[in-house]
């Protein structure tokens, strides 16, 4: 069974690794529906789109309910939407812990919820986060990000077990720094922050990478086109790390 023809929701699907996933699976024949607060971003990529903040389940179901009615059940979801924010933890202003769970594991969690009726009635679906090798290992000065993204990868494990039996796998993409809006913005925050150029800033943000690169966002679309297909239907519970060999 290919994904043609089915309905697939990107969320942050204005920029980055939402846009390029989002532009592959149109491009496989996928109905395609992106998700995001912004609507220039969204209106950018000439596809479907519905506004909504992943952080709020009310707006999560409404805009679910109007992708559905617009292009049909829900099938898949890219959980992408995510930002991450660096600080010491001594530093780390109050309520940053909870925005950064708010985002990248509730918002993960929101849209995973508003699919699964669908995905059950179909007897099939396809879960996906696209969770951050800072899921599986810490890196300093980004504690409360790497929390959340641990507990991405700790939703996915678990709802691997508990939807087994319905038809739908659940998956979490794990790459290091990929090149894109949110890698510029942790380059200009270090340059700001300590001086450096942006030159030495990028270096320091690639040297974990064993291959010297940062991943581009290509590769994470094709992952998620593979786990999103029936030859992956056995792939259940899985972190796909892209990382050259970090993890
Ligand atoms: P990006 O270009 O900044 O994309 C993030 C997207 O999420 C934006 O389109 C943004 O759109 C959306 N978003 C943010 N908060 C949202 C909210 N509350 N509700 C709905 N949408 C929201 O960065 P990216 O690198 O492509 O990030 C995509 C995912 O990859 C994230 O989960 C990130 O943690 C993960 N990741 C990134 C890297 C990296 O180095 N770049 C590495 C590993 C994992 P709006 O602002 O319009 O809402």
């Amino acid at each position: 069974m290919s994904i043609e023809g089915r309905h697939i929701v990107v969320t942050g699907g204005g920029s980055g690794v939402g846009a390029a996933t989002a532009q592959a699976l149109a491009a496989a024949g996928a109905r395609v529906t992106v998700m995001g607060r912004r609507e220039g971003p969204l209106r950018e990529q000439g596809l479907a789109y519905q506004i909504c903040d992943v952080t709020d389940a009310d707006a999560v179901a409404q805009a679910f309910a109007a992708a559905r009615d617009a292009q049909g059940p829900i099938l898949g979801v890219i959980a992408n939407a995510g930002a991450a924010e660096s600080q010491p933890f001594a530093k780390m202003p109050a309520g940053m812990l909870a925005d950064m769970l708010s985002v990248n594991l509730i918002g993960v969690a929101n849209v995973w919820q508003a699919a699964l009726p669908d995905m059950k009635a179909a007897g099939w679906g396809r879960m996906i986060a696209v969770a951050s090798t800072a899921g599986l290992k810490g890196y300093a000065y980004v504690s409360a990000y790497v929390a959340a993204k641990h507990g991405v990868v700790g939703l996915t494990r678990a709802l691997a077990l508990e939807l087994a039996g319905a038809g739908i796998t659940v998956n979490a993409i794990c790459p290091g720094f990929i090149d894109t809006p949110m890698l510029d913005r942790s380059v200009a925050n270090i340059v700001e922050k300590t001086g450096m150029s942006e030159a030495d800033a990028r270096a320091a943000l690639v040297k974990d990478n064993p291959q010297k690169r940062f991943i581009q966002t290509d590769e994470v679309a094709e992952a998620a086109l593979y786990l999103l297909s029936d030859a992956a239907r056995s792939v259940n519970g899985h972190t796909l790390t892209l990382s050259g060999g970090e993890i």
